[in-house]
């Protein structure tokens, strides 16, 4: 079956709903996609049943987003994820039951956020052993108990939140390790204090951490994580120097990437960022890209935070409508407006990177490290098919299976690719395929047959 709408938005997080809400508003026929069953995307992800009812909406402004774009007629497709793309449709199934069905819109808006960075590091499949993200998700959302013993480690500002999140919610944090060195006086960090909203963000952040008497360890990374049957011991280096520290949960993010597979598939122009190699669809200001009538907003135009998020989903509400034609409902005051916290957010997502600027390429793994966990796939098999291949990351994925596993190679791909001493342009990566996700075959299979899952 085909769906038809005006405005074909995948992503239910901050930036498609912004979006969504204001293109619905404007009289469009507006069709927000969403693979969880939920709407909200990361930063307002919704509470539930005993949970919110003890303790509240988690971040009310979300439930009020979410409510706007619904009181404002967007059809919401939650449970559906977006895994092709062929003929100028978007291919969609629904969770529940697998149905496949086509998207034709005018237009379409890719709001589909990013992903943690969880670089492999011997250890890392542990159990006990997650992204600051998960650890969150637990500690707020699901208001679960993670640790007793926890250590925050990796890389950005996320890492802050997350902690001070943690110890608000009851649990006990013993260390934060961060691999840079951000938190010291340089030109970068006087700059970032111009931004007093994100100064007194941070401020709080700190104040939290030492009033539970918790070490910021600048310049450390996580080297191996040990235990049995979960993580008992982290060894924690920094330049020669080496420690271990017992811990129940350890939480270890490198920031977040774009999701930007879709856009890839769809053929919209990418390029790699010359600072993390993250593959980013090039887009303008209100998220117009190579593609005519493809648009993008939010995370997967720029690892810049929800304010961003927001703003670019509004940018890019107004380019659709105008670009159907819509008579504009932005005035040229609020349009200046817009345009100008997008040049201030883009500085300081600019500022913040450099601040927390690390040597990113992977370290040197020692053979036995799974690299690929969907796949159980070793640094040692990729190494050993990087040799045999001439770096041809394409056949080291065909000799080892990585990045063939559930995840398509969300996690590993750029540890992957450099291990395989492979192009880390967009052009040498992994490339999109459809489905960019495993899907589950309904038995109201109505697909062309000339599409194969790879
Ligand atoms: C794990 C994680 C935790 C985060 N937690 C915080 C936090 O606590 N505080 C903070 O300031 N920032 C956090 N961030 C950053 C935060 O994501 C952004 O600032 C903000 O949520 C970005 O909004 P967005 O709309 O661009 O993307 P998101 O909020 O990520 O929303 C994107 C949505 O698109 C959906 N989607 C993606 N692909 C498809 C598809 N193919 N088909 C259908 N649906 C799809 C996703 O399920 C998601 O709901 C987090 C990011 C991640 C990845």
């Amino acid at each position: 079956m085909t769906l038809h709408c005006e405005v074909a938005v995948v992503g239910g997080g901050p930036a498609g709903l912004t979006a969504g809400a204001l293109l619905a508003r404007a009289g469009l026929r507006v069709a927000v996609i969403e693979e969880r069953n939920d709407l909200g995307g990361q930063y307002f992800k919704q509470r539930h049943g005993g949970v919110l009812q003890k303790y509240g909406s988690f971040r009310p402004a979300g439930a009020s987003l979410i409510a706007a774009a619904i009181d404002a007629g967007v059809a919401c497709l939650t449970g559906h994820l977006a895994w092709g793309f062929q003929d100028g449709e978007l291919w969609i199934s629904r969770h529940a039951d697998g149905r496949i069905e086509r998207v034709q819109a005018a237009s379409i808006l890719l709001a589909t956020g990013a992903y943690e960075k969880a670089n492999p590091f011997p250890g890392w499949t542990l159990p006990g052993v997650c992204t600051p993200g998960c650890a969150l998700h637990f500690a707020v959302i699901d208001k679960v108990n993670i640790g007793r013993r926890v250590v925050v480690a990796g890389s950005g500002p996320f890492l802050l939140s997350v902690a001070s999140s943690l110890l608000n919610a009851g649990m006990s944090v013993t260390a934060v390790l961060e691999a840079g060195f951000p938190y010291r006086l340089s030109k970068t960090s006087l700059r970032a204090m111009r931004y007093i909203r994100r100064v007194r963000e941070m401020t709080t952040y700190l104040v939290t951490l030492r009033q539970h008497g918790v070490p910021i360890r600048q310049g450390w990374r996580v080297l191996e994580a040990t235990g049995g049957q979960r993580v008992r011991q982290v060894k924690i280096g920094r330049a020669a120097h080496t420690e271990e520290l017992d811990v129940d949960t350890l939480c270890v993010g490198y920031g977040f990437s774009p999701n930007s597979e879709l856009a890839q598939l769809i053929g919209v122009e990418c390029k790699a960022d010359p600072v993390s190699g993250d593959i980013f669809p090039i887009a303008d200001d209100y998220g117009r890209t190579s593609k005519p009538n493809v648009y993008v907003a939010g995370e997967i135009a720029g690892i810049e935070g929800v304010q961003s998020a927001l703003n670019l989903g509004r940018l890019a509400a107004i380019a659709i409508a105008e670009d159907l034609g819509i008579p504009s409902q932005t005035s040229a005051h609020s349009l200046k407006q817009l345009l100008k916290a997008r040049r201030a957010l883009k500085t300081f997502a600019a500022i913040s990177s450099s601040l927390y600027h690390i040597d990113s390429s992977p370290r040197p793994l020692p053979d036995q490290t799974i690299v690929c966990r969907c796949e159980s796939v070793t640094a040692e098999s990729i190494r050993k098919a990087a040799f045999d291949s001439d770096n041809d990351l394409q056949a080291v994925k065909g000799l080892t299976r990585a990045g063939m596993g559930p995840c398509q190679g969300r996690e590993c791909g750029s540890t992957v690719a450099a291990i395989a001493g492979a192009d880390l342009s967009a052009a040498g990566r992994f490339s999109s395929r459809m489905p960019t996700k495993p899907i589950l075959i309904g038995p109201e299979l109505d697909v062309d047959p000339t599409i194969h899952a790879h």
